[in-house]
């Protein structure tokens, strides 16, 4: 495991000495002891990132590409490694972790590998004599910060496009799940990415996070995490001409029609919100259901919560873990106590489980509220194994509902009318709609949201235009000099 700071292809110790514990959320034993990074570190990194530049910008695509490809396929020769590192260190079933995490991350790599030189520029049809054509240009130095849901996946999200494009990078992980990503950085240094195009510095938001931010040779900062901390990077990197691309909260509506496939939706919905113990930007956070079918919905969906095997994420069959950390689970159960207080009925969990196996570590049952039109919990991010549920009779109301919230990231619908399911996709307020499903990504299709879930795409074809700049040449073929100083 590795435990120290990976700046200019090096493990090294944070300048000052300051160390962060890490631990298992299974039962909080501490699982390690890492190096901080600090303001000093991160200038360090920026600077080493700074010398790479020139270098890799000139490199080939294909080699860039190339590199990717090969750190998709170390990432799979270690697959069982760190599925198992990301499962101690974020509480994330075993199982989810290497049918999903796992595979997620390497085909990140993979696919921006192969999009390394197929992404190309144009030539503009401007005015006779003259050929105009663009190229897209790295930014330079792109800061990367991210949270503790999915930490090892966030690495492939933020760094194969940034690479792909050309761009050297400084990451700081969550101080919290830091583990993945240093280990990343080791096997990206041994497939042969040169010194400096890679720094991973984990520390805390105030410090390190915050040099990173408002450091004059960052280009960009690609943000990924909560509503209330993006917006104030925003804020002070606008300040400074350094551009930020935010991936923000949300709060997921799940709308299921009368005419929806019951057993389907049932099931969609259980991925939506207890995937990753409901910790995810895009989980299917509200059911919003029409009201002829709610009762056998429920009746179905509170019997298969109810039987979600809970436990240890090392144990492969395990459905649902902790959740990452103590504050974290705090947090969630707060919130059934909002929602009771809002007037909320508590139709499943709302606690912690009883099994005294698991009461060391920050586990929440699976929880469902039936909560009030406009309530704290209808509108607030729980990030948690809590679902609400609220009632519609027409097409209108779902819609009302489901853009009710200041979110609009991923949402969902469950109907076989060809027709509804076209329109309501249309409108309503997200960057992602699921029909017949919920949650699907892949690295082709752009992610991201709108409002406060933030701007700008990862993945695909949007995601190389975040990271690349437009030059457009002007090359005079035959034109005569403009009249206006003609001689
Ligand atoms: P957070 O905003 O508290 O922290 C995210 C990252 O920002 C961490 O690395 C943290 O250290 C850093 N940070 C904190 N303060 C900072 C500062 N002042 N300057 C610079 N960096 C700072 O979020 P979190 O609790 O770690 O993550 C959960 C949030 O992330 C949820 O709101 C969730 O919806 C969001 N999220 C969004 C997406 C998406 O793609 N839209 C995906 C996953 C998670």
């Amino acid at each position: 495991m590795q435990t120290q700071l990976f700046i200019d292809g090096e493990f090294t110790d944070g300048a000052d000495g300051r160390t962060i514990e890490v631990f298992d959320p299974h039962d909080m034993s501490l699982l390690a002891t890492i190096s901080e990074a600090t303001e000093v570190d991160v200038d360090r990194a920026v600077e080493a990132a700074k010398r790479a530049y020139p270098e890799w910008k000139a490199m080939s695509a294909t080699d860039r590409g190339r590199l990717l490809l090969r750190l998709a396929d170390a990432i799979e020769e270690h697959g069982e490694e760190l599925a198992l590192l990301e499962t101690r260190d974020t509480g994330h079933p075993l199982r989810d972790s290497r049918g999903l995490d796992l595979v997620r991350t390497a085909m990140q790599f993979r696919y921006f590998g192969g999009m390394a030189d197929k992404f190309q520029g144009a030539v503009v049809p401007v005015d006779r004599g003259f050929l105009d054509y663009v190229v897209r240009e790295p930014l330079g130095v792109v800061g990367s910060i991210v949270p503790w849901n999915f930490p090892m996946m966030f690495v492939s999200w933020k760094m194969a496009p940034a690479l792909a494009a050309g761009n050297c990078i400084v990451m700081k992980p969550s101080e919290l799940t830091p583990l993945t990503a240093l280990r990343i950085a080791e096997l990206a240094a041994q497939v042969g990415f040169p010194r400096g195009v890679i720094n991973v510095l984990p520390g805390y938001g105030q410090t390190a996070g915050a040099r990173l931010v408002t450091h004059p040779d960052i280009a960009k900062i690609s943000f990924t995490g909560s509503t209330p901390v993006g917006r104030m990077i925003a804020s002070q990197a606008a300040g400074l001409g350094i551009r930020t691309h935010l991936e923000l909260g949300g709060k997921g509506a799940n709308i299921v029609f009368a005419d929806a496939t019951l057993p389907k939706a049932v099931g969609g919905t259980a991925f939506g919100i207890f995937h990753n113990q409901g910790q995810a930007c895009i989980a299917a956070s509200r059911l919003i259901i029409h009201e002829s079918v709610a009762d056998e919905f429920l009746e179905r969906f509170l019997t298969l919560a109810a039987s979600i095997k809970v436990g240890d994420p090392k144990d492969p069959s395990t459905e649902m873990g902790p959740l990452t950390s103590p504050m974290h689970r705090d947090r969630v159960l707060n919130y059934v106590q909002v929602a009771v207080d809002e007037g909320g009925e508590v139709l499943l969990g709302g606690k912690a489980p009883s099994d005294p196996a698991l009461t060391q570590g920050c586990y929440v049952e699976p929880t469902v509220v039936r909560a009030r039109p406009g309530s704290r919990v209808t509108c607030e991010e729980v990030f948690g194994p809590f679902m609400t549920v609220q009632t519609f009779s027409t097409d209108e109301e779902a819609l009302a509902i489901a853009n009710e919230t200041e979110f609009a990231l991923g949402g969902g619908l469950w109907t076989n009318d060809l027709s509804r399911a076209h329109r309501m996709a249309r409108d309503i307020n997200a960057g992602m709609v699921w029909v017949n499903s919920y949650k699907r990504a892949h690295p082709g299709s752009p992610f991201g949201g709108m409002g406060a879930s933030g701007y700008g795409r990862e993945m695909g074809f949007e995601a190389m235009h975040e990271y690349t700049e437009a030059k457009a040449i002007w090359i005079n073929v035959d034109a005569d000099i403009p009249p206006f100083y003609a001689r």
